[in-house]
Protein backbone atom coordinates (compact mmCIF):
# COMPACT_ATOMS: atom_id res chain seq x y z
CA UNK A 1 0.00 0.00 0.00
CA UNK A 2 1.48 3.25 -1.08
CA UNK A 3 1.53 6.42 1.33
CA UNK A 4 1.49 10.00 -0.27
CA UNK A 5 2.48 12.70 1.24
CA UNK A 6 -0.47 15.80 0.54
CA UNK A 7 -0.66 19.10 0.84
CA UNK A 8 -4.12 19.45 2.95
CA UNK A 9 -3.70 23.75 2.47
CA UNK A 10 -4.42 23.29 -1.51
CA UNK A 11 -7.77 21.90 -1.41
CA UNK A 12 -8.96 23.73 1.60
CA UNK A 13 -7.80 26.76 -0.07
CA UNK A 14 -9.52 25.76 -3.59
CA UNK A 15 -12.41 24.95 -2.04
CA UNK A 16 -12.22 28.08 -0.15
CA UNK A 17 -11.58 30.09 -3.13
CA UNK A 18 -14.79 28.27 -4.79
CA UNK A 19 -16.98 29.53 -2.26
CA UNK A 20 -15.53 32.67 -1.77
CA UNK A 21 -15.17 33.76 -5.88
CA UNK A 22 -18.65 35.16 -6.42
CA UNK A 23 -18.32 38.00 -3.67
CA UNK A 24 -14.63 38.93 -4.88
CA UNK A 25 -15.69 40.91 -8.04
CA UNK A 26 -12.71 39.45 -9.72
CA UNK A 27 -12.79 37.97 -13.33
CA UNK A 28 -13.34 33.81 -12.74
CA UNK A 29 -11.38 32.12 -15.50
CA UNK A 30 -9.01 29.30 -14.86
CA UNK A 31 -6.36 31.91 -15.34
CA UNK A 32 -7.55 34.66 -12.85
CA UNK A 33 -8.40 31.46 -10.21
CA UNK A 34 -5.46 29.83 -10.26
CA UNK A 35 -3.45 32.95 -10.26
CA UNK A 36 -5.22 33.74 -7.06
CA UNK A 37 -4.76 30.07 -5.35
CA UNK A 38 -0.80 30.48 -6.25
CA UNK A 39 -0.54 33.70 -4.39
CA UNK A 40 -2.69 32.59 -1.52
CA UNK A 41 -1.23 29.16 -1.62
CA UNK A 42 2.44 30.91 -1.37
CA UNK A 43 1.80 33.06 1.29
CA UNK A 44 -0.01 30.11 3.44
CA UNK A 45 1.84 27.68 5.60
CA UNK A 46 1.84 24.35 3.96
CA UNK A 47 0.00 21.60 5.78
CA UNK A 48 1.42 18.71 4.94
CA UNK A 49 0.10 14.86 5.70
CA UNK A 50 0.79 11.76 5.00
CA UNK A 51 -2.16 9.34 3.49
CA UNK A 52 -2.60 6.31 2.40
CA UNK A 53 -4.41 6.09 -1.02
CA UNK A 54 -8.15 6.11 -0.77
CA UNK A 55 -8.55 7.68 2.48
CA UNK A 56 -10.67 10.12 2.46
CA UNK A 57 -9.08 13.49 3.28
CA UNK A 58 -12.18 15.74 1.78
CA UNK A 59 -14.13 16.02 4.37
CA UNK A 60 -11.76 18.23 5.92
CA UNK A 61 -13.13 22.26 5.18
CA UNK A 62 -11.06 24.15 7.56
CA UNK A 63 -8.22 23.72 10.12
CA UNK A 64 -9.51 26.09 12.80
CA UNK A 65 -11.28 29.41 12.69
CA UNK A 66 -7.38 31.33 13.02
CA UNK A 67 -6.37 29.19 9.41
CA UNK A 68 -9.91 30.09 8.09
CA UNK A 69 -9.04 33.98 8.55
CA UNK A 70 -5.24 33.63 7.26
CA UNK A 71 -7.06 31.92 4.07
CA UNK A 72 -9.39 34.48 3.34
CA UNK A 73 -7.25 37.25 3.78
CA UNK A 74 -4.61 36.00 1.56
CA UNK A 75 -7.34 34.52 -1.40
CA UNK A 76 -8.76 38.50 -1.07
CA UNK A 77 -5.41 40.13 -1.94
CA UNK A 78 -4.84 37.50 -4.21
CA UNK A 79 -8.14 38.42 -5.79
CA UNK A 80 -7.25 42.17 -5.55
CA UNK A 81 -3.75 42.18 -7.44
CA UNK A 82 -5.43 39.78 -10.20
CA UNK A 83 -8.62 42.26 -10.99
CA UNK A 84 -5.74 45.00 -11.03
CA UNK A 85 -3.60 42.93 -13.10
CA UNK A 86 -5.06 39.79 -15.11
CA UNK A 87 -2.87 37.88 -17.22
CA UNK A 88 -5.20 38.06 -19.95
CA UNK A 89 -6.11 41.22 -22.12
CA UNK A 90 -9.48 42.62 -19.88
CA UNK A 91 -12.72 40.64 -20.21
CA UNK A 92 -15.93 42.91 -21.44
CA UNK A 93 -15.99 42.95 -17.45
CA UNK A 94 -17.85 46.28 -16.78
ZN1 LIG B 1 -9.54 35.83 -16.10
Amino acid sequence: MSVLVKNLMEDIVDRKLDKMLPQLNVCTCDICKTDILCFALNRLKPKYVSTSQGELLSRIDSLSATFDIAIITELTAGAEIVRKNPRHSVQQDS
